[in-house]
Formats: structure tokens, C-alpha cells, sequence
């Protein structure tokens, strides 16, 4: 079994503690174990802090930008061996092992690609300057400038991969070292990427630090200019928040929750249009990808009252397609779930649930001897208002049809009940329904994604996470931002409003050049 250590202060060590295990869970086989018991967590946030950060902030935006577009490379050449690691230890299709491995190194090539029209200088233009005086010559200008700590993420273990390089990317191109801490159950494949990072010698000393293991008391040592970005189920996140030294110390803390993500479908949608076969085939896909286990998926179904019979059977018989299996075999659509702890939660899961739904298709049962192998499940509300339906968070391949009204204004206030989402879609082409609901449903998501026959065929679906767009949600999903573009960048630095001389303010603290500005920024 392969014992897994942590990168700390430029050399890998192992944990001095009793490891824990990691399985294939597939067939259930030990495949490695990691502890990080030992670390001096001080010492290497003050490593990150004296060497990393500097380190990075030396270098321009563009050869920051530079730096990932190697280490993008560089993963990129290993993505083979990746995937093979992916399968063993997430129990991961070569299909859902790709989304994770490529979805990190494309997200390192667009922050590359954000990167390369921003000059040399170290900072970052907010607006223009704005006259403050009686005349123009006391003016104002915001910019953004690296804060001088250390980024923590603690990583969920559903996206070893894309989810620690989604939040790298922010953060060194922002200019400031990382400390990584994966979930413990798909470590080894988190391992075998910071390896790869540390292999390529890419990254600046002291800039990229990994925890194997738990983080001990390493909260305890981040200050002011700190951040911590968490992602991983709301109660934990909760938890990390309420850190007493993280609130006295007012460090940065993003949190991305889960979120009981809604897909609507409009009553003007017939079974004959494109949309409606976009509808099912986007919610068997978000349903059964990485085996339901993906912050993003669909976990409620909004279907007109009427139609609830139609669209249920539909929707069995797109899932029935569904192949369930061993990952490594070429037909395998869904794999088993990642874990021990995830096949009991999520079948006790879909337990409470069948207390106020009827199970339409998979339900409990196991589906083979050894490996932990659920069956997706699809259930129909008996009672819509029950609170479990808009609460629990079943983190596999299960989803439950919610009858409505079909009004806007229900749809609305159903949803809402999710207390704040990562995702919503809906499904229509009716322009005026379509804009009832968009209105009062954005103020509850990060994101919304809108279904119709004018970009069936074209569209991505929304499970799929983009550099580009915003990723977060308020309330339930944890109130946190991060990607966007450079948008993703903010966390990690300090906004300060300059007021003086104008000439000076130009001069020196200006734009970096014309074509900066269109290069579609939230920063510029
Ligand atoms: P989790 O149990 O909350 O763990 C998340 C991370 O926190 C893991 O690295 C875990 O380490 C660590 N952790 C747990 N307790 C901790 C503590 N007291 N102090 C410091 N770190 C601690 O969540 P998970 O089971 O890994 O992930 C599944 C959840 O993540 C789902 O609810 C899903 O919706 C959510 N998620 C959200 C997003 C998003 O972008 N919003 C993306 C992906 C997943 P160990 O593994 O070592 O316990």
C-alpha cells in the first residue's frame, strides 16, 4: 500500500501518526494511506509567507500567467497515467476521470490566457480616475494590489483535481503561495497532481505547499493578510467559519457549500420540442456524472403537475440507459461512489427521502457484492413542501420530480427554499416566463443557466463549471465566489482607493496598457 506524504518547506515527509486509508472502491481494496501528523503547521505557513508569496509577486502578472501555463502542460502530459489514478482511487469512468483532469488544465490555460494583456505592472486597475477636488488635479483611483500572506484551500474530495487547481490558478496568478489540503478519500490522486507540480519545479519555492492529511492547528496561524478558501459540505464549512482566530483576525474566508440545485421546466415546453429533449438528457447527465457526486448536480425537479407522469417515465427510461459498473470498462456511464462513508451516507439518504417520495427508479439495494455501487435514483414528491426535499443534500446519483403549478412565481418560491444555490436551470422559450423566473430567482444563485430551442445543440450543460463565469452561490451554498475570470483574483487582494495627484496617479498607478482594458476583466 502506498503511503502518501506531504510537500512542506521544499521536502515531502510522512505523517509520524496512524495513517488512514484510502480504497478503490471498486473492490473495496486498501490502495494507500496518509497522515500528517508531525507538521510544524507554523512553520509552514511562515515558509509560504517568507519565500512563496515574495517569490511570486516578483514576477509580473503575464510570467505569473506563464508559470500556469506550464504547469498546465505539464499536467496535461501525465493526463493518461491521471486518469488510470482517478479510476483506482475515485472509482471515476475514463468520461467523469476527464472532467476533473482536463477541467484543470484547461481552467490553468484561461487563467494564462486572463493573464497575458496585463502588464508589468504589480498591481491591477479598478475604473478610472475620478475627480475628487475643485479641480481635476486631486482625483481618485482604485486598484488592487496582492494581499502579502498565504492562500489555504481545503479541497472536497469529489474534485481532487480541477477543484485544488481551480483555486491555484486564482491565487498564484494573484501573487500569493498556496497550502493545499485535499479530502482525504481521492488523496492519491491529489498526491500524484502535487507531484507532478513539484516534479516540474515550475513554481517558485516556498509558492505551493501540500497537506496530506489533517491540517492540525494550521488555522490557528493565519493572520490578516490571510485567506482560507473552503469547499466541502455546509456543516463544515460552518465550522470553519466560526474559527474564533479566523474571526479576531478578519483573514479571508470564502466558502463553496453544497446546494440542492434546481432544474424547472416551463409548462410551454412539449414533449416534441428541442428543449425538452435537452431537459432529460442534462438531467440524467447531471444526475449520473462523477456518480452524482458534483456540487453542481441537479437534486430537485421542477415538472408542471400535469406532465409529472410523462416526464417520470421519460426520464426512467434515460436513466435505464444508464450503464452502471466496473469504471474501467469502456461502457461503464457510472462508476461506483468514491467511498465507504459516501455509500452509506448516500444510501441513508435516499432512505429519509423515500419517506415523503416514491422511489420511480434505483432505491437502496446495492448493486453488486463488493464495491460501493448505488443504482441512480429517481423519486416523485408525495408531499413537495416537506422540508427534507429542500434540505438534505443526497450527494450521489439522486434526484426527486417536484409537481408544480407551472407558474412563475411558484416555481420561484420553490426553489428559494434551497436557502440559496450554486445552480439553477430552467427550461423554456417562453421569453416572458423565462424573465419572471430569472428575476427572482438570481437573487438566491450564482449562476443560472437558460434552456431553450435556440441553443439546444450548442449549449454546455449546466453542471459544468466554467473559468470564465462566476462559481458560487448565497446562503445554503456557502456565500462564496470564486473563478469569473479575473474576477477570481479579488479574494486574494486588497482594494485600496488612491486619492492624490493625478499626475502621479497616472503615471504610476494607471492602466497598464489600451488593450488591458478589453481583455473582458472584472478587475479593470
Ligand atoms: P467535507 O466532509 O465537508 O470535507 C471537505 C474538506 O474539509 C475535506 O478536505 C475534509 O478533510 C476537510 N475537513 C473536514 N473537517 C475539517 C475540519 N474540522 N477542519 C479542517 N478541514 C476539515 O466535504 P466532502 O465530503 O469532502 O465533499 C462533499 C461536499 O462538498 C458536498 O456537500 C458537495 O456539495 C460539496 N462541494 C461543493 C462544491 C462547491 O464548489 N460549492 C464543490 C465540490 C463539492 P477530510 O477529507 O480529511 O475529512
Amino acid at each position: 500500500m502506498q503511503r502518501l506524504s506531504s510537500y512542506v518547506q521544499g521536502a515531502w515527509v510522512e505523517g509520524s501518526g496512524t495513517p488512514v486509508e484510502i480504497h478503490d472502491p471498486t473492490n473495496e481494496e486498501p490502495i494507500a494511506a496518509c497522515d500528517s501528523t508531525g507538521i510544524d503547521f507554523a512553520a509552514v505557513v511562515e515558509h509560504a509567507r517568507a519565500l512563496g508569496s515574495p517569490g511570486l509577486r516578483a514576477l509580473s502578472f503575464p510570467a505569473r500567467g506563464q508559470l500556469l501555463k506550464r504547469l498546465s502542460t505539464a499536467l496535461h502530459g501525465r493526463r493518461e497515467e491521471l486518469i488510470e489514478v482517478a479510476r483506482r482511487n475515485g472509482g471515476s469512468t475514463r468520461g467523469d476521470a476527464k472532467f476533473d483532469i482536463d477541467g484543470a488544465t484547461s481552467t490553468l490555460a484561461a487563467y494564462a490566457y486572463f493573464a497575458r494583456d496585463l502588464g508589468e505592472r504589480a498591481h491591477l486597475v479598478d475604473g478610472g480616475p475620478m475627480p475628487l477636488g475643485r479641480t481635476p488635479r486631486f482625483s481618485g483611483q482604485h486598484v488592487w494590489v496582492p494581499r502579502t500572506g498565504v492562500a489555504v484551500h481545503i479541497n472536497a474530495f469529489n474534485f481532487p483535481s480541477w477543484g485544488m487547481l481551480e483555486k491555484m490558478a486564482c491565487a498564484l496568478l494573484a501573487g500569493v503561495a498556496v497550502i493545499e489540503k485535499p479530502g482525504t478519500s481521492t488523496a492519491l490522486l491529489a498526491w500524484e497532481v502535487a507531484r507532478t507540480i513539484v516534479e516540474s519545479e515550475v513554481l517558485p519555492e516556498g509558492s505551493f505547499q501540500f497537506l496530506c492529511g489533517g491540517v492540525g492547528d494550521l488555522l490557528e496561524h493565519l493572520g490578516a493578510q490571510d485567506c482560507l478558501a473552503f469547499t466541502g459540505s455546509a456543516a463544515t464549512g460552518a465550522k470553519l467559519k466560526g474559527n474564533a482566530n479566523l474571526v479576531r483576525s478578519n483573514a479571508r474566508v470564502n466558502i463553496e457549500a453544497d446546494s440542492l440545485n434546481a432544474a424547472v421546466l416551463a409548462p410551454d415546453v412539449d414533449d416534441e420540442s428541442e428543449t425538452y429533449g435537452l431537459f432529460l438528457a442534462n438531467v440524467a447527465l447531471d444526475m449520473t456524472q462523477k456518480t452524482g457526486q458534483k456540487c453542481t448536480a441537479v437534486r430537485r425537479i421542477l415538472v408542471p403537475a400535469e406532465r409529472v407522469e410523462a416526464v417520470t417515465a421519460d426520464l426512467v427510461a434515460e436513466l435505464g440507459r444508464v450503464r452502471v459498473g466496473d469504471p474501467g470498462e469502456r461502457e461503464t456511464r457510472m462508476g461506483p461512489l468514491s467511498s465507504r462513508a459516501q455509500f452509506e451516507d448516500v444510501r441513508a439518504g435516499i432512505g429519509r427521502l423515500a419517506e415523503v417520495a416514491g422511489i420511480a427508479c434505483g432505491g437502496t439495494a446495492p448493486l453488486r457484492e463488493r464495491g460501493w455501487f448505488v443504482a441512480p435514483t429517481l423519486l416523485v414528491a408525495r408531499d413537495r413542501e416537506a422540508e427534507i426535499l429542500h434540505d438534505e443534500e443526497v450527494f450521489g446519483p439522486v434526484a426527486t420530480i417536484l409537481p408544480y403549478s407551472g407558474s412563475a412565481g411558484e416555481a420561484v418560491e420553490l426553489v428559494s427554499r434551497g436557502g440559496g444555490g450554486l445552480v439553477v436551470s430552467v427550461y423554456s422559450n417562453d421569453a416572458d416566463w423565462t424573465e419572471s423566473v430569472v428575476r427572482g430567482l438570481a437573487p438566491w444563485h450564482g449562476r443560472i443557466w437558460i434552456g431553450s430551442d435556440r441553443t439546444a445543440g450548442q449549449s454546455l450543460p449546466p453542471g459544468i463549471v466554467l473559468p470564465g463565469m462566476v462559481h458560487g452561490g448565497p446562503g445554503r451554498a456557502g456565500g462564496g465566489e470564486e473563478l469569473g475570470a479575473l474576477r477570481g483574483l479579488e479574494f486574494y487582494m486588497q482594494r485600496t482607493a488612491l486619492q492624490g495627484y493625478l499626475g502621479l496617479l497616472e503615471s504610476r498607478f494607471g492602466p497598464p496598457a489600451p488593450e488591458a482594458a478589453a481583455a473582458g476583466s472584472g478587475s479593470e
